[in-house]
């Protein structure tokens, strides 16, 4: 199984992240899905969400709300939008706003979460983001004096650090074999995945990721931490909101 192929479609986002127009034949259609040859869509998961967009052909537009991934990957249109025949050619666009805002804080979640291991040892147990705010459960059973304001400062010292932040693929041995992908990979990689997207922010993080993400730390902007609750036996949600 080739790590960009969901079904008969090739995840062109992927391996491009700053891809937002693209072409392709639509192969499967109808108002509950549209399945492409190839997509850039992000098509939601690891708390990132779902893109959104349009197809464009023969003048016509059909919007893109969601997607939904099963053996193949169905793109959801715009309730009473027109769907493109099977065979149709078209203009795709994903919704540049929405999407960069969604890599910037995705982005962002990885500097928190190479923070918080690196800084007090905690090991996330979730996450999930919406455009410019998101949250991050973890492992901590005290709150150490000042642990909001420190978390604060260090993320926003690794923005101003503009760390790369590096995508590749690996083979799923060698992937394994890194200390922090053992760490972080606690949703396993399927056993027919040979191939594992690494998402590294240099110095700091390192994950098995599918996600979109900026291409430095600088992009992110500026972090703030906005709360941090309790959620028992030792759980903490930290939430955050990124400005520019
Ligand atoms: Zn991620």
């Amino acid at each position: 199984m080739t790590y960009d192929l969901h079904g008969r479609t090739q995840r062109l986002e992927l391996s491009d992240q700053d891809l937002r127009d693209f072409e392709a034949v639509v192969l499967e259609s109808s108002p509950e899905g549209i399945v492409l040859s190839r997509s850039a869509f992000y098509p939601g998961g690891g708390g990132q969400p779902a893109d959104h967009g349009v197809l464009l052909w023969q003048g016509v537009e059909t919007r893109i709300v969601g997607a939904r991934k099963g053996d193949d990957l169905h793109l959801i249109p715009a309730e009473g939008d027109p769907v493109p025949p099977v065979g149709t050619v078209v203009e795709a666009a994903v919704a540049d706003e929405r999407r960069s805002a969604l890599m910037r804080t995705h982005s962002g979640l990885h500097v928190l979460c190479g923070v918080v291991f690196r800084d007090y040892g905690c090991l996330v147990t979730g996450g999930n983001m919406d455009e410019l705010t998101a949250r991050m459960d973890f492992n901590l059973p005290e709150v150490p004096p000042g642990f909001k304001e420190a978390v604060e400062d260090a993320c926003n010292a690794e923005i101003v650090a503009d760390r790369r932040i590096d995508v590749r693929v690996l083979p799923r041995a060698e992937a394994f074999a890194i200390p922090d992908i053992i760490r972080t990979a606690t949703n396993l990689v399927p056993e027919t995945v040979q191939d594992v997207r690494i998402v590294d922010i240099v110095g700091l993080d390192t994950q098995a990721d599918g996600g979109t993400h900026v291409a430095s730390t600088k992009q992110i902007g500026h972090i703030k931490v906005a709360k941090i609750e309790s959620k028992g036996r030792g759980f903490r949600r930290l939430r955050i909101q990124i400005s520019s």
